[in-house]
C-alpha cells in the first residue's frame, strides 16, 4: 500500500480509502459477517482510512462494532460528516456528535466534514450558527482531530470557501470526466498549493467509468498499447496526480477491494504517457457528447414525496443513449412502473414540487430531465398497459395469498 499526506497534521492515510456508504446486505440489513471480513481483511493490508456520514444509515454503527470488536479502532482514521443543513443550535450539533461518537464506539473522529458544503451561502449559515466555533473547541480538547468539508459546488465557490478558513482537508468529486466540474483540477491544484489534503469521492462517477462501456467508448480504449482494466484507467487517472490525496471507493464486492488494492500498491504519480492522456481526452469528449443527464446515481434527492426514483429514471435514460439499447424503454417501465411487484416510481409521477433540486450537488435540473426523460421513454400506451399489468398482478396475490394486500 502506498500513502500520502491528507491533513496539515502529518497523518499519512493509504491512497485507497474506504467508502462505507454501502456495505453489502443480506434480507434488507447489512451483512455484518461479510462486512466484517472484507474491512479486516482492506486493514490487514493497509488500508487505514473509512469514509461514513451521519446520513449513511447504519454505516456508522456497523463500522463502529467492527472496529471495536476487533480491537483495531486505533489503527485506522475515521473521517465521518455533519450535515449543517440540520443544524441550527448548539444542542443539535452535541447531539449529532455525541450520537456519531457513541455509533463507531470511539471517543474522538479523525477527520470530521461538513457534509455537501454546496455554496457561500450554507457556508454563512454555518459559521451563523456557531457550527465552526463548536468543531474548533471540540478539536481543542481532541475529540476532532481535523476539520474539513466535503464538496459539489463549483470552482469559484470553492476557492472562497478554501480561503476563509483555516480548513485541515476537504473531499471533493474528481474523475477524468469531471476534471473541469465542480471544484475540478483547479480547486485540487489550489487547496493542495495550500497545504490542505484533498480526498477524491466518486473516483468511478457512480460506477458509469466502469462496468458495461458503449461501443463507442470500448474502441478508443482499445487503441492504448496497454490492456487495464476500466477501474485501472479511472484509478490511475487520479493516483497520476501527486496532489491528490486519499481515493475512497465504495467498496462492498471481494473482487473490487482485491483489485482496488493491488493498484493501490502499483500505481505511480506521474507515469501516465501523452499517448494514454490523449485516449482519456477521447473517452470524456465521448462520454460527455453520449451522457443526456450528468446525473452519479448519488440518491441525495431521495426521497421524492411523489415517489419517484430519480436516479434510476436517469440511469435507464442515459444507458438508452450510451448503449442504443431500445429494449431499456421496455425494462424502464416494467421495473419502474410497478409491474414487476414494486411501486410505480417513473418520471411521469413527479408532481414538480422542487424538493429534489435542492438536494442535487451536480445541480441537475431534474424537473425538466424528467419530462423528457417521461417524452421519450414513457409512450402514451405505457400508462393503460402498466394498468392492466398491475391489475393482473393484484388478481394473481389475491388468488396465491387469499388477500389484496395492496
Ligand atoms: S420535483 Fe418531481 S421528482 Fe423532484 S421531488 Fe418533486 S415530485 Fe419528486
Ligand atoms: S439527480 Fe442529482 S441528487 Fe439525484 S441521484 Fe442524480 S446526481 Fe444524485
Amino acid at each position: 500500500m502506498q500513502y500520502r499526506r491528507v491533513g496539515k497534521n502529518g497523518d499519512e492515510a493509504s491512497i485507497l480509502g474506504y467508502g462505507c456508504m454501502r456495505f453489502p446486505t443480506k434480507n434488507g440489513k447489512t451483512d455484518m459477517e461479510r462486512t466484517e471480513k472484507q474491512i479486516m481483511s482492506a486493514i490487514e493490508r493497509g488500508v487505514n482510512y473509512f469514509d461514513t456520514a451521519y446520513l449513511y444509515i447504519g454505516s456508522e454503527a456497523a463500522l463502529g462494532s467492527i472496529l471495536h470488536k476487533n480491537g483495531v479502532r486505533n489503527k485506522v482514521m475515521i473521517a465521518t460528516k455533519i450535515p449543517p443543513y440540520l443544524v441550527n443550535s448548539r444542542k443539535d450539533m452535541e447531539s449529532i456528535l455525541n450520537t456519531q461518537l457513541e455509533r463507531l464506539k470511539t471517543d474522538y473522529i479523525d477527520y470530521y466534514l461538513l457534509h455537501a458544503l454546496q455554496d457561500i451561502k450554507g457556508w454563512e449559515k454555518a459559521k451563523a450558527n456557531g457550527l465552526m466555533s463548536f468543531l474548533e473547541e471540540m478539536k481543542a480538547k481532541g475529540v476532532i482531530r481535523n476539520i474539513g468539508f466535503s464538496y459539489h459546488g463549483d470552482k469559484n465557490d470553492f476557492k472562497v470557501l478554501i480561503d476563509d478558513y483555516n480548513w485541515d482537508f476537504c473531499q471533493i468529486q474528481y474523475n477524468y470526466i469531471d476534471e473541469t466540474n465542480q471544484a475540478g483540477v483547479d480547486g485540487l491544484k489550489y487547496a493542495h498549493s495550500k497545504g490542505i489534503g484533498v480526498a477524491i469521492m466518486e473516483p468511478l462517477r457512480g460506477g458509469s467509468l466502469v462496468g458495461k462501456m458503449p461501443d463507442e467508448i470500448k474502441k478508443i480504449w482499445n487503441k492504448a498499447k496497454v490492456n487495464r482494466s476500466y477501474v485501472d484507467w479511472a484509478l490511475r487517472w487520479l493516483w497520476n496526480q501527486p496532489e491528490v490525496g486519499v481515493v475512497l471507493s465504495g467498496m462492498n464486492e471481494e473482487s473490487h477491494i482485491e483489485e482496488n488494492i493491488k493498484l493501490a500498491c502499483e500505481v505511480k504519480p506521474n507515469t501516465i504517457t501523452e499517448d494514454e492522456h490523449s485516449i482519456y481526452k477521447e473517452v470524456k469528449e465521448t462520454y460527455l457528447r453520449l451522457m443526456k443527464v450528468g446525473c452519479t446515481g448519488c440518491a441525495y434527492c431521495l426521497p421524492c414525496p411523489a415517489g419517484v426514483n430519480i436516479p434510476f429514471c436517469f440511469s435507464y435514460y442515459n444507458s438508452k443513449h450510451l448503449f442504443k439499447n431500445k429494449h431499456l424503454r421496455f425494462q424502464y417501465l416494467m421495473f419502474g412502473g410497478g409491474a414487476t411487484g414494486g411501486r410505480n416510481s417513473l418520471a411521469s409521477k413527479c408532481i414538480d414540487c422542487g424538493k429534489c433540486e435542492k438536494a442535487c450537488p451536480q445541480h441537475i435540473e431534474i424537473r425538466k430531465d424528467l419530462k423528457n426523460v417521461k417524452k421519450e421513454m414513457e409512450p402514451w400506451w405505457s400508462g393503460p398497459l402498466l394498468s392492466i399489468i398491475r391489475g393482473v398482478l393484484k388478481i394473481k396475490r389475491f388468488f396465491t395469498r387469499g388477500k389484496i394486500t395492496e
